[in-house]
Protein backbone atom coordinates (compact mmCIF):
# COMPACT_ATOMS: atom_id res chain seq x y z
CA UNK A 1 0.00 0.00 0.00
CA UNK A 2 1.65 3.71 -0.49
CA UNK A 3 1.41 5.67 2.22
CA UNK A 4 1.98 8.90 0.05
CA UNK A 5 -1.66 9.42 -0.27
CA UNK A 6 -2.93 8.93 3.12
CA UNK A 7 -1.67 11.85 4.95
CA UNK A 8 0.87 9.90 6.94
CA UNK A 9 5.07 10.65 7.38
CA UNK A 10 6.76 7.01 8.46
CA UNK A 11 8.75 6.77 11.27
CA UNK A 12 9.99 3.22 10.55
CA UNK A 13 9.07 1.56 7.41
CA UNK A 14 11.24 -1.32 8.25
CA UNK A 15 9.21 -4.30 8.37
CA UNK A 16 9.62 -6.44 11.39
CA UNK A 17 9.06 -10.58 10.53
CA UNK A 18 7.29 -11.97 13.57
CA UNK A 19 10.22 -13.75 14.09
CA UNK A 20 12.08 -10.79 14.58
CA UNK A 21 9.45 -9.20 17.62
CA UNK A 22 8.58 -10.10 21.07
CA UNK A 23 12.14 -10.10 23.21
CA UNK A 24 14.23 -8.33 20.45
CA UNK A 25 12.13 -5.09 20.65
CA UNK A 26 11.01 -2.61 18.14
CA UNK A 27 12.35 0.31 16.18
CA UNK A 28 12.10 3.83 16.88
CA UNK A 29 13.36 5.93 13.72
CA UNK A 30 13.70 9.36 13.67
CA UNK A 31 16.12 12.00 14.98
CA UNK A 32 13.82 12.90 17.81
CA UNK A 33 14.06 9.34 19.41
CA UNK A 34 16.28 7.58 17.46
CA UNK A 35 19.26 9.98 18.47
CA UNK A 36 20.52 11.86 21.54
CA UNK A 37 20.92 10.81 24.76
CA UNK A 38 20.23 7.47 25.42
CA UNK A 39 19.78 8.27 28.98
CA UNK A 40 16.54 10.12 27.97
CA UNK A 41 14.84 8.17 25.66
CA UNK A 42 10.98 7.85 25.79
CA UNK A 43 8.83 6.20 23.56
CA UNK A 44 6.82 7.92 21.07
CA UNK A 45 3.40 5.83 21.95
CA UNK A 46 3.30 5.33 25.91
CA UNK A 47 5.65 8.03 26.80
CA UNK A 48 7.66 5.34 28.76
CA UNK A 49 11.32 5.27 29.37
CA UNK A 50 13.25 3.07 26.68
CA UNK A 51 16.25 1.14 26.53
CA UNK A 52 18.31 0.18 23.67
CA UNK A 53 18.75 -3.51 23.09
CA UNK A 54 20.38 -3.77 19.59
CA UNK A 55 22.66 -1.41 17.69
CA UNK A 56 23.62 -3.29 14.90
CA UNK A 57 23.10 -3.42 10.69
CA UNK A 58 19.54 -3.26 11.26
CA UNK A 59 19.34 -0.20 13.31
CA UNK A 60 18.27 0.58 16.73
CA UNK A 61 15.98 -1.33 18.34
CA UNK A 62 14.87 -0.94 21.50
CA UNK A 63 12.81 -1.74 24.10
CA UNK A 64 10.67 -0.05 27.00
CA UNK A 65 13.10 -0.34 30.69
CA UNK A 66 9.63 -1.02 33.39
CA UNK A 67 7.98 -4.45 32.18
CA UNK A 68 4.48 -2.63 32.88
CA UNK A 69 5.36 -0.46 29.70
CA UNK A 70 6.31 -3.38 27.44
CA UNK A 71 3.19 -5.45 28.51
CA UNK A 72 0.68 -2.59 27.76
CA UNK A 73 2.35 -0.14 24.85
CA UNK A 74 1.00 -1.38 21.21
CA UNK A 75 4.93 -1.46 20.07
CA UNK A 76 5.29 -4.32 22.43
CA UNK A 77 2.35 -5.52 23.96
CA UNK A 78 1.66 -9.46 23.47
CA UNK A 79 -2.17 -8.53 24.09
CA UNK A 80 -4.52 -8.42 21.04
CA UNK A 81 -6.85 -6.35 23.08
CA UNK A 82 -4.49 -3.50 23.59
CA UNK A 83 -5.80 -0.61 25.75
CA UNK A 84 -7.43 2.20 23.66
CA UNK A 85 -8.40 5.48 25.16
CA UNK A 86 -11.89 5.97 27.38
CA UNK A 87 -14.74 7.33 26.86
CA UNK A 88 -16.35 8.07 29.94
CA UNK A 89 -19.58 11.04 29.99
CA UNK A 90 -22.63 11.09 31.08
CA UNK A 91 -24.87 11.89 28.35
CA UNK A 92 -26.09 15.54 27.49
CA UNK A 93 -29.09 14.98 25.52
CA UNK A 94 -28.53 19.13 24.70
CA UNK A 95 -24.97 18.92 23.83
CA UNK A 96 -25.50 15.53 22.19
CA UNK A 97 -28.33 17.12 19.63
CA UNK A 98 -25.81 19.65 18.59
CA UNK A 99 -22.26 18.12 18.23
CA UNK A 100 -24.20 14.97 16.93
CA UNK A 101 -26.21 17.31 14.06
CA UNK A 102 -22.83 18.80 13.12
CA UNK A 103 -21.24 15.62 12.78
CA UNK A 104 -24.11 14.00 10.52
CA UNK A 105 -24.44 16.78 8.19
CA UNK A 106 -20.96 16.63 7.62
CA UNK A 107 -20.95 13.14 7.49
CA UNK A 108 -19.33 12.80 3.61
CA UNK A 109 -16.17 14.98 4.61
CA UNK A 110 -15.87 13.27 7.99
CA UNK A 111 -15.96 9.71 5.92
CA UNK A 112 -13.47 10.99 3.35
CA UNK A 113 -10.78 11.44 6.06
CA UNK A 114 -11.09 8.44 7.47
CA UNK A 115 -10.95 6.99 4.08
CA UNK A 116 -7.85 8.69 3.29
CA UNK A 117 -6.37 6.82 6.42
CA UNK A 118 -7.73 4.02 6.06
CA UNK A 119 -8.78 3.07 2.60
CA UNK A 120 -10.52 -0.16 3.73
CA UNK A 121 -13.57 1.88 5.68
CA UNK A 122 -16.48 1.09 4.31
CA UNK A 123 -19.76 3.01 4.72
CA UNK A 124 -21.02 0.18 6.86
CA UNK A 125 -18.29 0.39 9.46
CA UNK A 126 -18.51 4.18 9.52
CA UNK A 127 -22.25 3.60 10.73
CA UNK A 128 -21.09 0.71 13.05
CA UNK A 129 -18.71 3.34 14.20
CA UNK A 130 -21.38 6.09 14.62
CA UNK A 131 -23.31 3.82 16.29
CA UNK A 132 -20.64 2.95 18.94
CA UNK A 133 -19.97 6.82 19.31
CA UNK A 134 -23.68 7.24 20.38
CA UNK A 135 -24.05 4.49 22.85
CA UNK A 136 -20.45 6.11 24.61
CA UNK A 137 -22.10 9.02 24.69
CA UNK A 138 -19.30 10.51 22.94
CA UNK A 139 -20.78 13.76 21.22
CA UNK A 140 -21.40 14.96 25.43
CA UNK A 141 -18.04 15.88 25.92
CA UNK A 142 -17.99 20.10 25.89
CA UNK A 143 -15.25 20.75 23.57
CA UNK A 144 -15.51 18.77 21.01
CA UNK A 145 -13.73 19.99 17.92
CA UNK A 146 -15.35 18.54 15.38
CA UNK A 147 -12.24 18.36 12.81
CA UNK A 148 -10.51 15.66 15.06
CA UNK A 149 -13.76 13.35 15.22
CA UNK A 150 -12.48 11.03 12.24
CA UNK A 151 -9.62 10.23 13.88
CA UNK A 152 -10.87 9.49 17.59
CA UNK A 153 -13.82 7.25 15.15
CA UNK A 154 -10.95 5.76 13.80
CA UNK A 155 -9.08 4.81 17.13
CA UNK A 156 -12.01 3.85 18.50
CA UNK A 157 -12.65 1.33 15.89
CA UNK A 158 -9.59 -0.51 16.93
CA UNK A 159 -8.84 -3.11 14.66
CA UNK A 160 -9.23 -3.46 11.19
CA UNK A 161 -8.79 -5.52 8.12
CA UNK A 162 -6.92 -3.14 5.82
CA UNK A 163 -6.30 -5.30 2.52
CA UNK A 164 -3.31 -6.64 0.94
CA UNK A 165 0.25 -5.61 0.95
CA UNK A 166 2.84 -7.32 -1.18
CA UNK A 167 0.17 -10.44 -1.37
CA UNK A 168 -0.39 -10.63 2.32
CA UNK A 169 -3.88 -9.75 4.66
CA UNK A 170 -2.61 -6.67 6.07
CA UNK A 171 -4.57 -5.20 9.67
CA UNK A 172 -4.71 -1.65 10.71
CA UNK A 173 -4.95 0.44 13.86
CA UNK A 174 -4.86 3.72 14.84
CA UNK A 175 -3.89 5.11 18.36
CA UNK A 176 -3.05 8.02 19.99
CA UNK A 177 0.02 9.03 22.20
CA UNK A 178 0.21 8.51 26.12
CA UNK A 179 -1.39 12.00 26.37
CA UNK A 180 -5.33 10.56 25.12
CA UNK A 181 -6.34 8.79 28.77
CA UNK A 182 -9.42 9.43 27.70
CA UNK A 183 -11.15 11.01 25.05
CA UNK A 184 -11.97 13.84 26.41
CA UNK A 185 -7.63 14.74 26.93
CA UNK A 186 -7.58 15.52 23.48
CA UNK A 187 -9.69 19.03 24.12
CA UNK A 188 -8.56 19.69 27.75
CA UNK A 189 -4.87 18.31 27.07
CA UNK A 190 -2.75 22.13 27.17
CA UNK A 191 1.10 20.90 25.33
CA UNK A 192 1.53 19.78 21.81
CA UNK A 193 -0.99 18.18 19.85
CA UNK A 194 -1.23 14.16 20.75
CA UNK A 195 0.26 12.42 18.26
CA UNK A 196 -1.80 9.85 15.91
CA UNK A 197 -0.08 6.90 15.06
CA UNK A 198 -1.57 4.37 12.10
CA UNK A 199 -0.11 0.64 12.87
CA UNK A 200 0.01 -1.71 10.48
CA UNK A 201 0.15 -5.48 10.92
CA UNK A 202 0.36 -8.51 9.41
CA UNK A 203 -2.55 -10.72 9.89
CA UNK A 204 -2.84 -12.99 13.57
CA UNK A 205 -2.34 -16.75 13.07
CA UNK A 206 -2.71 -17.93 16.72
CA UNK A 207 -4.78 -14.71 18.10
CA UNK A 208 -8.20 -13.34 17.11
CA UNK A 209 -6.67 -9.91 16.65
CA UNK A 210 -2.95 -8.62 15.85
CA UNK A 211 -0.21 -8.14 18.56
CA UNK A 212 2.96 -6.44 18.36
CA UNK A 213 4.49 -9.80 16.75
CA UNK A 214 2.60 -8.77 13.87
CA UNK A 215 3.58 -5.06 13.71
CA UNK A 216 4.81 -4.45 10.89
CA UNK A 217 5.63 -0.43 10.64
CA UNK A 218 3.93 2.46 12.30
CA UNK A 219 3.26 6.29 11.30
CA UNK A 220 1.97 9.61 12.42
CA UNK A 221 -0.90 10.51 10.95
CA UNK A 222 -0.70 14.21 10.03
CA UNK A 223 -4.44 15.42 11.26
CA UNK A 224 -6.29 17.35 8.49
CA UNK A 225 -7.58 20.44 10.46
CA UNK A 226 -9.58 22.19 8.02
CA UNK A 227 -11.25 19.28 5.74
CA UNK A 228 -14.70 20.72 6.87
CA UNK A 229 -14.07 23.90 4.77
CA UNK A 230 -13.51 21.87 1.59
CA UNK A 231 -16.53 20.95 -0.40
CA UNK A 232 -18.02 17.47 0.25
CA UNK A 233 -16.63 14.38 -1.85
CA UNK A 234 -18.36 12.53 -4.18
CA UNK A 235 -19.68 9.43 -2.97
CA UNK A 236 -21.39 6.03 -4.18
CA UNK A 237 -25.42 6.84 -4.27
CA UNK A 238 -25.76 3.06 -2.76
CA UNK A 239 -23.53 4.65 0.18
CA UNK A 240 -25.19 7.88 0.81
CA UNK A 241 -28.46 6.07 0.62
CA UNK A 242 -27.05 3.63 3.24
CA UNK A 243 -26.17 6.32 5.72
CA UNK A 244 -29.23 8.20 5.07
CA UNK A 245 -31.14 5.49 6.48
CA UNK A 246 -28.98 5.21 9.40
CA UNK A 247 -29.20 9.15 10.41
CA UNK A 248 -33.10 8.68 9.57
CA UNK A 249 -33.63 6.15 12.68
CA UNK A 250 -32.12 8.64 14.94
CA UNK A 251 -30.15 8.22 17.51
CA UNK A 252 -30.35 4.60 19.18
CA UNK A 253 -31.99 4.38 22.72
CA UNK A 254 -29.86 4.83 26.07
CA UNK A 255 -29.64 1.81 27.22
CA UNK A 256 -28.40 0.05 24.35
CA UNK A 257 -26.77 -3.24 25.92
CA UNK A 258 -24.19 -3.89 23.41
CA UNK A 259 -21.19 -1.49 21.67
CA UNK A 260 -20.95 -2.78 18.89
CA UNK A 261 -17.67 -1.52 17.05
CA UNK A 262 -17.81 -3.84 13.85
CA UNK A 263 -14.75 -5.29 15.02
CA UNK A 264 -13.04 -7.03 11.96
ZN1 LIG B 1 5.81 2.42 24.44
Amino acid sequence: MSTGTTGTSSDTARPLDEVNLGGHGFHVVGAHYGAGDKASLHCPVCFGELTLLADGGAGRRFRHLIAYDEERCPLSTLSYQPEAPSVRRKRDAALEREQRGAFLENWQRHFQVMRRAAPSLTVRRFIYLVGYADVMNLWSYPSIEQHDLPYVLLTLAQFMRAGAMGGRPVWVRFCFDATVRDVGDLWTHRGPQARLFKMMYNAPRETPFPTSRQLIHYETVRRDTSFLETSPPWMKRADVKEFQRFAAAGRPPVDAERADTGTS
